[in-house]
């Protein structure tokens, strides 16, 4: 499992800032999301050969009433509780402020080790920077720059220092299918509906709180794992959905599945934090289905109204099938099974080198990439470079040249090709030349 580092300060300390710096962009696939990229939230980094998650707890700050933040979102305490690191930022330009003084008074409360980033600290001497810092009491502060990147390999290095390098897991060969979603929109219901109701009492093993369980089980005669982030276990008990909603197991949750189910509630507007789970989902390139839930008892008109909003809005995820469906009356579950098999084998698919070469050479028959000036870019051959999702390398030469339409065109080839369903599939290049 990935360490999850979470992003904690007041506003405008450069939380943001760190956080794009910390989280690559995995593919023109997020970075083209319009009013995605600037609410990502929750993000995939990689210094060295150290992988982690970053949530920055910005996009859960309180609405700010005159310059005072009241108390940390609970959210952000909840985040900070679950955490490997908690990564606490100031601010170098203006100094030590009473909101930093009470934030830290807060962390320390968790009783959990903190880290201090002095941000904004380009051009100014270290020990100076970093002096008045102490005060809060939280050991040495480190000084960054966010936005030139200084000192951002060596912070990683330090808070990480602990953490082994993440090592590939076998996984099963079967579905593992994380069921996500926002708080209250049905995914306690629906994962009780999928398991039964014996099924899950049989589950009601005391687990630790951040972790999520699997829960193993068959349907139809075939094997498949849920990561239940919901928590079906504590069923009976009151909890609020605040707090029964983690964004932590979630992303990890989807890190660690081969499907992503993104539950949806049919009643609700799409939310930023929909959009930021889908943003995730995209950037992990998993397998996606969508299951729009509490699809019982809504008037014809109003059916047709929301599904039009839906496919404009997720029209970023084509590749996913929707399915409106009733967690509750059990309406629409098998029809979602049968999208996550094809999800799942269409992730797992092997792309046999000569069709994958037949198909490009087809491709190019078709149509060929544009000269670009005196480049007339050659496309040779293809190989699988992966699985969960499938990647395609293809090798030519000047093929750094090629426009970005043009390997959506072969991505697109490629996944009519092996008749794919509900995964991203990616295409990358390697010169020859
Ligand atoms: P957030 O509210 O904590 O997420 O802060 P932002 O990332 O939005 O940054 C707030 C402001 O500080 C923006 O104008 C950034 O450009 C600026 N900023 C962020 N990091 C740095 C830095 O390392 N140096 C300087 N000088 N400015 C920074
Ligand atoms: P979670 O927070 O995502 O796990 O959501 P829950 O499963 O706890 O459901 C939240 C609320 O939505 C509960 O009151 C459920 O009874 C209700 N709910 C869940 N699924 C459906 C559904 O398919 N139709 C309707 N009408 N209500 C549902």
């Amino acid at each position: 499992m990935k360490p999850t580092l979470v992003l904690v300060g007041r506003p405008n300390v450069g939380k943001s800032t760190l956080f794009n710096r910390l989280t690559k962009t995995r593919d023109a696939l997020v970075a083209d999301l319009p009013g995605l990229t600037r609410d990502r939230h929750y993000g995939n980094g990689k210094v060295g050969n150290k992988s982690y998650l970053v949530v920055d707890t910005g996009g859960f700050e309180p609405v700010v009433k005159d310059g005072i933040m009241h108390e940390m979102a609970r959210q952000t305490l909840q985040a900070v509780d679950e955490a490997d690191v908690i990564l606490f930022i100031v601010d170098a330009r203006q100094g030590l402020t009473p909101q930093d003084k009470q934030i830290a008074d807060q962390l320390r409360k968790t009783g959990r080790k903190v880290w201090l980033a002095v941000n904004k600290a380009e051009g100014m001497a270290r020990s100076v920077v970093t002096a008045e810092f102490y005060e809060l009491g939280l050991g040495d502060p480190m000084a960054i720059s966010a936005a030139h990147g200084d000192g951002l390999r060596e912070l990683i290095d330090v808070v990480l220092g602990d953490f082994p390098e993440a090592s590939a897991e076998e996984d099963p060969d079967h579905p593992k299918i994380a069921i996500i979603g926002r708080p209250n929109v049905g995914k306690s219901t629906l994962v009780n509906r999928i398991l039964g109701e014996e099924r899950v009492i049989a589950f009601d093993a005391p687990g630790t709180t951040r972790d999520s369980i699997y829960i193993d089980f068959e349907r139809e005669g075939k094997p498949y794992t849920i990561i239940d982030t919901a928590g079906v276990r504590k069923k009976g008990k009151v909890t609020e959905a605040i707090e029964k909603f983690s964004v932590i197991k979630t992303l990890q949750a989807v890190e660690d599945a081969n499907v992503a189910v993104l539950v949806l509630d049919a009643r609700q507007e799409i939310s930023d934090q929909d959009a930021s789970l889908a943003g995730f989902i995209l950037e992990c390139g998993r397998a996606l289905v969508i299951a729009v839930n509490k699809w019982d008892n809504l008037p014809e008109d109003q059916r047709t109204r929301i599904k039009y909003e839906l496919e404009r809005k997720l029209s970023f995820l084509a590749f996913a099938k929707l399915h409106f469906i009733s967690a509750l009356q059990g309406n629409g579950v098998g029809g979602l099974f049968a999208s996550i098999d094809k999800a799942y084998s269409s992730a797992m698919a092997k792309l046999a080198t000569p069709k994958l070469i037949r198909a490009l050479q087809l491709a190019v028959e078709k149509q060929q990439p544009p000269r670009a000036g005196m480049f007339r870019p050659k496309l040779r051959y293809a190989h699988q470079g992966g699985s969960n999702p499938p990647v395609v390398v293809v090798h030519g030469t000047s093929l750094e040249h090629i426009p970005d339409s043009y390997w959506r065109y072969l991505e697109h080839t490629f996944v009519k090709m092996f008749q794919l369903e509900g995964t991203p599939l990616s295409v990358q290049y390697k010169r020859n030349d």
